[in-house]
């Protein structure tokens, strides 16, 4: 009958081994839907476009280094917008970048997600109401996270990561 299992009495069958499994009456064995699945290898393995528009970018390089190691979390950056998961925007917006920046952003494949780096990037930072600078953004492309500082450091930007990742299992339903 195998581990776990326990037969009926006589005309009731036992309950189905997909029954017992749901149960978590069958040893190893786990049950999730598929897109649970596909979240946890998708927060697992987050490629980031590698670029950077001002000072906010040298905390991003810094976390990607030995010291705070960011690979330990599946974050990996990447030179290509084809193959990349989420857009760091690390710096100050200005207005002459606003259209690189959204085109970037769609030539990234779906599903995709934008952290917002810094207070230049999240509402234009010491820059507020200047003549060249984009007030936040999500005035161009669609925020996920906001990473508050000026700059943040590398452990706000990874705690900006756990908080993507956990947003990434809470749209797929857990
Ligand atoms: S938020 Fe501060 S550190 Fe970051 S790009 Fe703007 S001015 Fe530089």
């Amino acid at each position: 009958m195998g581990p776990g299992r326990t037969g009926g009495t006589g005309n009731q069958p036992g309950p189905s081994l997909l029954d017992q499994a749901v149960a978590g009456k069958i040893p190893g064995v786990i049950t999730t839907s598929t897109e649970k699945l596909f979240a946890m290898a998708r927060k697992s393995s987050l490629w980031t476009l590698s670029f950077g528009l001002a000072c906010c970018a040298i905390e991003m390089m810094s976390t990607y280094m030995a010291h705070y190691d960011f690979d330990r979390f599946g974050v990996v950056t990447w030179p290509s917008p084809r193959q990349s998961d989420v857009m760091i925007v690390s710096g100050t917006v200005v207005k002459k970048m606003a259209d690189p920046i959204r085109l970037l952003y769609e030539q990234m494949p779906e599903p995709k997600w934008v952290i917002a780096m810094g207070s230049c990037a999240t509402n234009g930072g010491p820059y507020y109401r200047s003549y060249s600078v984009v007030m936040g953004v999500d005035h161009i492309v669609p925020v996920d996270v906001y990473v508050p500082g000026c700059p943040p450091r590398p452990e706000a930007l990874l705690y900006g990561f756990l908080k993507l990742q956990e947003k990434i299992m809470r749209d797929a339903g857990n």
